[in-house]
């Protein structure tokens, strides 16, 4: 029996109850809630900014569209899937370019002492790498098979679609006054600094993999899970701000049992979950979930030897 997932360089067979085409897939969601997010440059809008004093909710120029960009995201996703595989006593692909002329050359050294190995080290002619790799792309030439797109945001509900990766969201530019503590400079400010943020996220980050290894929903599964048991440590939070609580970030992979209807009710609030709804989230923990990390601790054991995978939360 085929599962409709290309699993035939793995020394295991997924065995799952449903077809691939009673899931969502290729199109994976991760469900994201963020109170403040701070990406840096990282969010593009669609209006002049209004400014904070004349600020009124219903004005048009204070209902600000724009797009959260996916370079932030990638980077957060990507270091959860590494912590899995360093966890599971694997190492990842480094991030950088061995080449690259590093601000830290140490730093370098001292990653690939602990953890990872050299970009694209683990390509050799017949296999596509390691699953950092494979997942996340390497040189030029060789891009992921997973593709991320930016988040579209809008402050308005109606106007965000689940469906296609969208969130709704707030944005604000906040200004700070680092004032002079000197009595003499009376309280001058010293320094000005502006920060875009974006309040109360709430949606979607919509994925897309470009070829159905079961291994890359098992590392996907296990990277948000992990991301969200640590979501307010320093290094797994989202965007910059971090020291200021600004990215962390609730996150979870949506069901992919479910269809897109019921997608969308996820993040209606005016729509509870249904009892069928309830019934994919039994049949996904049950009989799909540890399939799809038994697949993953295939792939990679099949390069570093025997693996374990990190205890998962109980979530779907
Ligand atoms: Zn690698």
């Amino acid at each position: 029996m085929t599962s409709g997932f290309v699993d035939s360089h793995l020394d295991i067979e997924l065995d799952v109850p449903r077809s691939v085409e009673e899931m969502l897939f290729p199109d994976v969601y991760v469900g994201l809630e963020v109170d403040l997010l701070s990406p840096g440059d990282g969010i593009v809008t669609d209006r002049h900014h209004a400014s904070a004093d004349r600020y009124e909710a219903d004005d048009p120029m204070n209902q600000i569209e724009g797009q959260i960009s996916p370079f932030t995201l990638s980077g957060w996703l990507r270091h959860g899937c590494e912590e899995v595989v360093q966890v599971a006593g694997a190492t990842a692909c480094h991030p950088g370019e061995s080449n690259a002329d590093y601000m830290r050359a140490e730093t370098y050294e001292r990653d690939l002492e602990s953890g990872y190995h050299e970009k694209g080290a683990c390509v050799d002619d017949h296999n596509a790498g390691c699953v950092i790799y494979d997942l996340f792309g390497g040189f030029g030439d060789q891009p992921g098979k997973l593709l991320r797109r930016p988040v579209s945001f809008s402050p308005i509900r109606r106007q965000v679609d689940v469906l296609d990766g969208e969130a709704e969201a707030h944005f604000r530019q906040l200004s700070n006054q680092v004032r002079s503590r000197n009595e003499e400079d009376g309280g001058q400010p010293l320094r000005h600094a502006e920060r875009d943020v974006l309040g109360n996220v709430e949606g979607t980050w919509k994925l897309t993999l470009r070829e159905l290894k079961p291994e890359f929903v098992g590392l996907l599964l296990e990277a948000v899970s992990f991301l969200d048991a640590h979501s307010d440590e320093f290094a797994f939070q989202v965007g910059g701000a971090r020291n200021f609580g600004a990215g962390i970030a609730d996150a979870w992979l949506v069901n992919p049992l479910y269809t897109e209807r019921e997608v969308r009710r996820v993040f209606n609030r005016a729509q509870d979950e249904t009892a069928a709804m309830a019934e994919k989230d039994e049949v996904w923990r049950s009989e799909c979930r540890d399939e799809f990390v038994r697949a993953l601790q295939a792939r990679v054991a099949a390069r570093d030897g025997d693996v374990s995978m990190p205890e998962s939360g109980d979530e779907s």
